[in-house]
């Protein structure tokens, strides 16, 4: 058989444990036989990242702009423990966070549906897609406890360090407490809201984005405007022209409505909602096994992973010899995403259908039967009884489906 060609190559970032594992498998039984796979190859494995002082991050992500299109392996982001672990030169910084910061990105997150494996919203059919804002609010807020009879203040200099404005927060002569303060830049702001547009009508989705701007007349109220200058500016005629809504609401009417929609949804949140809200949309849909993740930054760059971690528990087990059921589901939709997002850009129509191939034999592998265990207690289809296989079996029952 005549392999399919690529003409660019994607950026590939392998990681650590049990992912690593799987990353290498994924390429063996289900790419290598059927595309010339081009990739630049950086190793964001931990060893590898202590040994270039994490320089090999960077450089990933600066290929990453330069090539458009990325996939990453699952990485540990270590902590004290890790440290120890892995003999490390420091704690080095979370992977996602640096190439986050480098693309300046939005991340979606996108449920894989497979008949058989019900979410525990029935209603939910389509899949809800998040996009999470990834810069500010509570994650870089500044806050302190405060005691009887202190005075808290919001005071904002000019660049002269003039006071333009002091605000009191709280008078606390009743009883000490807490305080905090949090920001956003108007820029990152636009970003996101173009990111959010931008893959609406790149996956033909209608757009709902909620704030609490009735009680946050100045913060939330910033994303409000900004979101409806952009979409009246720039993308009311292209959502149109989709047949595309754009609906803005309140958080809470939010919450409400996609509870009781059937899913199709692009979802966009500000940063804590989306942190919190993603987690109960990937666990209610099933498995964390079957949750993508995509980071699209505002100048089209594209970085494609699982939203899983590198399941380490599992790796243990595999590293004493025994038998994994890891779901590399994720970890295969990461490569379909790229190699499908490289054949898009490049014109390379044989590179996209080769990409929706395995991802339909992936799903149809699930839907006819055979899975990881994570699936097994979820699966329910009549006259289909479900077949729990190893890590390496479910691989080689995908690649003789497809
Ligand atoms: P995790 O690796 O996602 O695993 C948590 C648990 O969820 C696993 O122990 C497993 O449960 C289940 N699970 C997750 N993915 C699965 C899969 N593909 N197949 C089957 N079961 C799966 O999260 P964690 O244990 O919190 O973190 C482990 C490491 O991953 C950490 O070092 C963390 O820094 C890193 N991490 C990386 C990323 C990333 O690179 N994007 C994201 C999150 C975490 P059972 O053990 O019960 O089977
Ligand atoms: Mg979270």
């Amino acid at each position: 058989m005549k392999k399919i060609a690529m003409k660019n190559p994607v950026v590939e970032m392998d990681g650590d444990e049990m992912t690593r594992v799987l990353w290498q498998w994924i390429k063996e039984d289900l790419i290598c036989p059927f595309v010339e796979l081009r990739t630049e190859y950086y190793d964001l494995g931990l060893p590898n990242r202590d040994k270039t002082d994490d320089r090999v991050t960077v450089e990933a992500a600066e290929a990453n702009k330069k090539y458009k299109v990325g996939v990453k392996c699952a990485t540990i982001t270590p902590n004290a423990q890790r440290v120890e672990e892995y003999k490390l030169k420091q704690m080095w910084k979370s992977p996602n966070g640096t190439i986050r910061r480098i693309l300046d990105g939005t991340v979606f997150r996108a449920p894989i549906l497979a008949k058989g494996i019900t979410p525990y919203i029935p209603g939910w059919k389509k899949p809800i897609v998040l996009a999470r804002h990834a810069y500010g609010d509570v994650y870089s807020g500044v806050e302190t406890r405060t005691a009887a009879g202190d005075k808290a203040y919001l005071v904002v200099e000019d660049g002269q360090g003039a006071v333009k404005e002091k605000l009191l927060v709280h008078d606390f002569s009743k009883g000490g407490g807490i305080v905090q303060s949090v920001h956003n830049l108007d820029a990152s702001i636009a970003s996101f809201a173009r990111s959010c547009f931008n893959y609406a009508l790149d996956v033909k989705m209608p757009l709902w984005f909620a704030t609490k701007d009735t009680i946050s007349k100045k913060y939330d109220h910033r994303f409000k405007d900004i979101f409806a200058e952009i979409f009246e500016a720039e993308y009311k005629d292209k959502f149109a022209a989709a047949g595309l809504e754009y609906m803005y609401t309140l958080i809470d009417d939010a919450v409400a409505r996609v509870v009781r929609s059937e899913g199709g949804i692009l979802w966009a949140c500000k940063n804590y909602d989306g942190d919190v809200m993603s987690d109960m949309v990937a666990t209610a849909y099933g498995s964390l096994g079957m949750m993508t993740s995509v980071l699209v930054s505002p100048d089209g760059n594209y970085e494609f992973e699982a939203a899983h971690g590198t399941v380490t528990r599992h790796y243990y087990k595999h590293l004493r010899g025994e038998e994994t059921s890891t779901n590399s589901v994720a970890t295969i939709f990461a490569w379909t995403g790229a190699l499908a997002k490289r054949g898009e850009l490049d014109g390379t129509a044989d590179l996209v259908a080769f990409a929706k191939k395995l991802e339909a034999a992936t799903v149809r592998t699930i839907e006819e039967g055979e899975m990881t265990g994570d699936l097994v207690p979820l699966f329910c289809s009549e006259g289909v009884q479900p077949k729990k296989l190893s890590s390496r079996a479910f691989l080689q029952a995908v690649a003789s489906k497809l």
